[in-house]
């Protein structure tokens, strides 16, 4: 079955959707994106995505592309054009098609929209989680507006390739001050060895993931303690407990960071419990 991508307006085969070259996501990543997890064809936590994408096309005085429920309808077409019982949908919002000028376009330039979706393999992430994964650190390099969103990935592209190059599945970030932010994809936990579960604070350093405010609500239906606060490596390499979250992962397991294993160098059972009780918490629309 060929996949489906929306391109400004059209239903489209993958193969042949495409942006105009002067899009200003191609030519400057002038451009924000969100990515939602599928399950059983219907997209999770949607109202906070859209509103986090909200907040992204604000911040970076980019106009909204179409009322909040045509974009809803698109994406929900997409996810079903495409068959997509279990996967994630990405949705990308450029400022425009126009001469290329760094300053802004005329107000009359419309914003370009891109929806895809693809399948993920469920028992494949299961059995990664089950395993749990090796992360590295690595200097922070990215602007300090990362609460954005945008599609300027190339930092991350390059510490995730480092990672892969070190036989990791994820790089952490590590800022001036030797504390962890977050992950190249993703938001960093530790759990500490009286249990407690930290994660750095979003009040700067970090993407606000929705997967992460999630969790936050499921530790306190578990009455498991929360410590929103910095973290060093050393402290990561001592603790209980590490995992990541993200949309397209939720809870995966951290076994080794740095190639110094975490615990007992299995998953920890806070991460799994975290894992199982996630979807309970989100919201499927
Ligand atoms: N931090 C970064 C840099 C990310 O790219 C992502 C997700 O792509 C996250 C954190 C996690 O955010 P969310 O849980 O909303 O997927």
């Amino acid at each position: 079955m060929s996949r489906i991508a929306y391109v400004n307006g059209q239903y489209v085969n993958l193969r042949d959707a495409a942006v105009n070259v002067e899009d200003r996501g191609y030519q400057f990543a002038d451009g924000i994106y969100e990515v939602c997890e599928i399950i059983g064809g219907k997209m999770v936590d949607f109202p906070r995505h859209i509103a986090r994408m909200q907040r992204s096309l604000r911040e970076l005085r980019i106009a909204e592309a179409m009322p909040l429920t045509s974009l809803k309808v698109v994406m929900q077409e997409v996810i079903r054009r495409n068959r997509i019982n279990y996967g994630i949908v990405y949705l990308q919002i450029s400022r425009g098609v126009a001469h290329r000028d760094h300053g802004f376009p005329s107000p009359d330039v419309k914003p370009s929209v891109v929806v895809t979706a693809k399948s993920l393999n469920f028992a494949k992430n299961q059995a990664t989680a089950a395993k749990g994964v090796k992360v590295i650190t690595t200097a922070e390099n990215r602007w300090p507006r990362v609460d954005i969103k945008t599609v300027g990935l190339l930092p991350n592209v390059l510490a995730r390739q480092e990672a892969r190059d070190k036989g990791a599945y994820e790089a952490w970030y590590v800022d001036a001050d030797g504390f962890v932010t977050e992950g190249a994809s993703c938001n960093a936990w530790i759990v500490t060895k009286d249990g407690k579960v930290v994660t750095r604070t979003a009040v700067s350093g970090i993407l606000a993931g929705i997967t992460r405010a999630v969790l936050i609500e499921v530790l306190a239906s578990m009455q498991l303690k929360l410590e929103e606060r910095n973290f060093t490596p050393a402290e990561a390499y001592d603790a209980a407990e590490a995992f990541v979250s993200s949309a397209s992962q939720i809870v995966m397991p951290v076994i080794n960071i740095d190639g110094k294993p975490i615990g007992d160098g299995k998953p920890g059972g806070i991460a799994t419990r975290l894992r199982q009780e996630f979807h309970k918490f989100a919201a499927i629309s």
